[in-house]
């Protein structure tokens, strides 16, 4: 059945003007219907709507002129040019209006007609604009033109679209369908948040009558922009709402998990356990994702849905995306459940083939509580017997796909607890995340003090070693980071290997220096860390395979060379690594920056340890598709709206969407059938079942 394009979905060659083959260079744009065309944002705007009479034309300005085509001329001039001259002038006074090379200027004017001229007004012996924008007016009436007169639009356009034609396109595309298209935004919603009507909204976004409405037009599309995004997030969330597993929250139980620990658990981490019973305890699966420092102690609160888990009947299984990380969390959790009875098993691709078949057995029989792995725990023939939660470290590390993966290895859609420490900013985990629940770590547990950081250069390297060797000599451990294993070419970047040996043989011949790399083997990898933890050495110079799942506390100092070579958040990550003990620790970031920016990032890490700051810097300099990297995006397109400085607007949009989705979770309301189709049109039907 053919199904009727509703008129915000009539292809852009229906526009009169347009044609079919006009419409190729529109799709080009990205162009292909009505709406597409309306939301086609103009790039700048010009403000053209004060005409003066040719006598107060002022030279050296750009500005709108009106007046009487007096003559027209056109010739060649000896260079073969061809030269086409307007007229334009009242009694007195003459003003020349120049084409070059544009013959079809001469059947464009007639004599007599009023006409206004937008471009700069030069003096060459006499008063002349070169190719000024103009446009043909009856007499006297200015009102109506699109070129000139008023605030003109600036497209971002191609050399097959002109600006005065992308303007008639446009305006005749308004007149011909806006009274057929139906507001998106729900009335009472406009009221409720005062926002102008979409016909409004889209003639002012083009055709502004004032400023003041193109920043209503504004605001009102950054707003719908957002508001459907949300829906979509709203919807997505109620898909997620398949009936899960109810767990039984148990008397006693969290005191119990309380009195595993030889500290307190923060108020911070008890709130979040809170969100974890809530969302265990409830029949629809848990999604949520726990954001929080490194150090900031997520994985005790993980430890206990995992509990929670266990204790009903099921399995559990926690999948990290480095080796070190999962061999980290099973040291942790394994010490901390195993007295409880709980059968903890490490499941990575380290592993002989022969231990690895029988662990994996032990997970298919149900013999296995919990299972922490690397990928291997997504592989195929990886059966679990029960499998009700699964909980993601580091969830950036892995795509959507993965982790689908791993949540659907169980029999009901299992809870979900996502951690990650990289601080996301608010703004952009309600854009990417929108549909998960959020609980947040911002402190640093065990009254830690936060790590002073310096910003140095070359000429305090002896100051810097001198340093270290007294926070050994007080008996603590230091990293020293680089980031390269070797030397490469004729590059002047200090590599770990050669400092290694440079610090062994001259600095710090009397000490324990040791290191770790990423070419290392995994097993040699793991045993150079071990020792270091174990505090055999003092020094461990190392790259940035570092900055996960390394947790030494005595390490007091970190000095990272070529700090300018690293982004905000892997500095902020390499930082993490320390600061984990009671004692004050000291990153120094030696570094000679070249730009403004990488200036900026020392600068702003020296100032604070706070990783959500950070973070929104790091969004504000690097934008959100590259804070986010490519890997895990999720991000969507945005034509209006800017989800760090339009952050207020995009809360007021997630409140309305989640309340609409609630009311109307079918969109079957005739005021939301916009909001459907257009859901419907931009992700495929995917969203709305
Ligand atoms: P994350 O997983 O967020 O990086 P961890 O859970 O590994 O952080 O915690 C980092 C360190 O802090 C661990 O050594 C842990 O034992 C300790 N820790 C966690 N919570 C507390 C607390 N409430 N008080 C004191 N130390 C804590
Ligand atoms: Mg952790």
């Amino acid at each position: 059945m053919q199904v009727k394009k509703s008129p915000q979905h009539i292809p852009v060659r229906y526009i009169k003007g347009v044609g079919p083959k006009k419409s190729e260079s529109f799709r080009k744009l990205g162009v292909e219907t009505v709406l597409d065309l309306f939301y086609y944002l103009p790039r700048r705007y010009e403000d053209r709507s004060r005409v003066v009479p040719v006598k107060d034309a002022v030279i050296g300005e750009s500005m709108a002129v009106a007046g009487r085509v007096l003559k027209t001329n056109f010739f060649r001039a000896r260079t073969g040019t061809s030269i086409f001259e307007v007229v334009l002038g009242d009694d007195k006074n003459r003003l020349f209006a120049v084409w070059y090379n544009l013959p079809f200027m001469n059947k464009v004017f007639k004599k007599g007609q009023t006409v206004v001229f937008y471009g700069k007004v030069d003096m060459q012996k006499r008063l002349q604009m070169n190719h000024p924008a103009y446009e043909v007016v009856e007499q006297g009436k200015i009102k109506g033109a699109l070129d000139v007169g008023r605030i003109v639009p600036i497209y971002p356009l191609t050399a097959s679209i002109s600006q005065r034609y992308m303007r008639k396109v446009v305006h005749n595309a308004i007149k011909a369908h806006i009274a057929h298209i139906d507001d998106p935004l729900p009335t009472s919603l406009r009221a409720r948040r005062k926002l102008v009507d979409f016909k409004f909204a889209v003639e002012n976004i083009h055709f502004p009558y004032s400023f003041e409405n193109l920043e209503r037009a504004y605001h009102r599309l950054v707003f719908e922009e957002f508001f459907i995004l949300q829906v979509v997030m709203a919807l997505r969330r109620l898909k997620n709402r398949k009936k899960g597993i109810k767990y039984d929250l148990m008397e006693g139980l969290r005191e119990k998990f309380e009195e595993l620990f030889d500290f307190e658990l923060t108020s911070e981490q008890k709130k979040c356990i809170k969100d974890i019973e809530r969302d265990m305890a409830s029949d629809k699966p848990m999604n949520r994702l726990l954001q929080g420092d490194v150090g900031s102690g997520k994985t005790a609160v993980a430890m206990y849905a995992l509990l929670l888990a266990v204790n009903n009947g099921y399995q559990a299984a926690m999948m990290a995306p480095t080796e070190i990380l999962a061999r980290q969390h099973y040291v942790t959790v394994s010490k901390t459940l195993m007295p409880l009875g709980i059968n903890v098993r490490l499941l990575v691709s380290g592993i002989e083939a022969e231990a690895s078949g029988r662990i994996r057995k032990e997970v298919s029989s149900g013999e296995a509580d919990i299972v922490i792995g690397t990928h291997s725990l997504i592989q195929e023939g990886m059966d679990f017997d029960s499998l009700g939660l699964a909980v993601i470290d580091e969830q950036h590390k892995f795509g959507v796909a993965q982790r689908k993966s791993l949540i659907g290895k169980g029999p009901n859609p299992p809870d979900t607890l996502v951690m990650t420490a990289t601080p996301i900013p608010r703004s952009l985990a309600l854009t990417v995340y929108g549909d998960m629940d959020i609980s947040l770590l911002k402190q640093k547990p065990g009254g830690r003090q936060p790590v002073t950081t310096y910003w140095v250069g070359e000429e305090k390297r002896r100051a810097i070693y001198d340093f270290i060797r007294s926070e050994i000599d007080a008996g603590h451990q230091a990293f020293i980071v680089y980031p390269r294993v070797k030397r490469s070419g004729s590059s002047q970047m200090l590599s770990a290997e050669e400092m290694w040996e440079h610090f062994k043989e001259e600095v710090f011949p009397d000490l324990e220096v040791g290191m770790v790399h990423g070419r290392m083997k995994a097993d040699e990898k793991k045993r150079a860390m071990e020792r270091f933890r174990k505090g055999e050495q003092d020094i461990l110079v190392a790259t940035t395979v570092i900055e996960v799942g390394v947790d030494v506390p005595n390490v007091t100092v970190m000095l990272v060379e070529h700090a300018e070579r690293y982004g905000l958040a892997q500095l902020h990550q390499l930082r993490g690594r320390i600061g984990r003990g009671e004692h004050q620790s000291y990153c120094i970031l030696l570094g000679d920056p070249k730009t403004d920016s990488s200036r900026e990032r020392l600068a702003m890490m020296s100032e604070t340890d706070d990783g959500f700051k950070i973070a929104e810097k790091d969004l504000d300099i690097r934008g959100p598709g590259e804070f986010l990297g490519k890997r895990q995006s999720g991000l969507p397109e945005l034509r209006f709206g800017n989800i760090v400085r339009d952050f207020d607007i995009m809360e007021e949009a997630r409140t309305e969407a989640f309340d609409l989705v609630e009311q109307d979770p079918a969109l079957s309301d005739p005021h939301n059938r916009r909001i459907r189709e257009d859901i419907a049109e931009r992700f495929g039907g995917k969203t709305v079942k």
